[in-house]
């Protein structure tokens, strides 16, 4: 079984995923805690490459692919093994990231990034994806607050993009769950900690019964 956790930049996806992962383990399952860009050695050099504020000059089309490389890295390297092994797997970002960010935020068609995304990742998609839905001011927000809190680490290349930019990213997040309806939870994300946690473990724990 392979999850998602999708959603802007200061939704809680990482605080959220952690979560689940411990009460998973908790309940005796085998499971596998990734993230993307990163997740290996390679795709975790391309994550650096990518998100450099120094970076500026990056073209869409470099963008589009190196994401589509670091993901053909991950899922080859680490994810299909760990399925293959019976493992429950846990990826913080995965496709919908590209379709949500390069397609809808960059404008690059839709159909495209989901072909390159598909050659990535010789067609796996996750089983379930938790879309953690946040409004663009909070999400927003929530960075300043960590980057100001991290001595001396800012926003990354992508996150100190403008407002705009990120009300694309999350309508496009919108319009994968109305086109994925079986697959994508949206989960109202402004609310604690402990709700939304709640939220995602009683669906979660439907799905592993199915
Ligand atoms: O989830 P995390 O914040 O670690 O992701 C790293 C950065 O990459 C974020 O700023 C996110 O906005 C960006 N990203 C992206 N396109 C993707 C995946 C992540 O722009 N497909
Ligand atoms: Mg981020």
């Amino acid at each position: 079984i392979f999850i998602t956790f999708e959603g802007p930049d200061g939704a809680g996806k990482t605080t959220q995923l952690k979560r689940l992962a411990e009460e998973l383990k908790e309940q005796g399952y085998d499971i596998l805690v990734t993230r993307e860009p990163g997740g290996t050695v390679i795709s975790d050099k391309i994550r650096s490459i990518i998100l450099d504020p120094a970076h500026r000059e990056m073209v869409d089309q470099a963008e589009v692919l190196l994401y589509a490389a670091s993901r053909a890295q991950h899922v080859h390297e680490l994810i299909m093994p760990a399925l293959q092994a019976g493992k429950i797997v846990l990826c913080d970002r995965f496709i919908d990231a590209s379709v949500a960010y390069q397609a809808h935020g960059l404008g690059i068609a839709a159909e495209q990034v989901k072909a390159i995304s598909a050659f990535a990742s010789s067609g796996l998609q996750a089983t379930c994806t938790y879309l953690l839905d946040v409004p663009v001011e909070v999400s927003l927000s929530r960075l300043q607050q960590r980057a100001s809190a991290a001595a001396g680490q800012g926003l990354d290349r992508i996150e100190q993009k403008h407002a705009a930019y990120h009300s694309r990213v999350r309508e496009g997040f919108h319009a994968i769950a109305a086109d994925n309806p079986a697959r994508v939870r949206v989960i109202d994300a402004h609310r604690s900690e402990d709700a939304i946690a709640a939220d995602i473990r009683q669906d979660c724990e439907q799905l592993l019964k199915e």
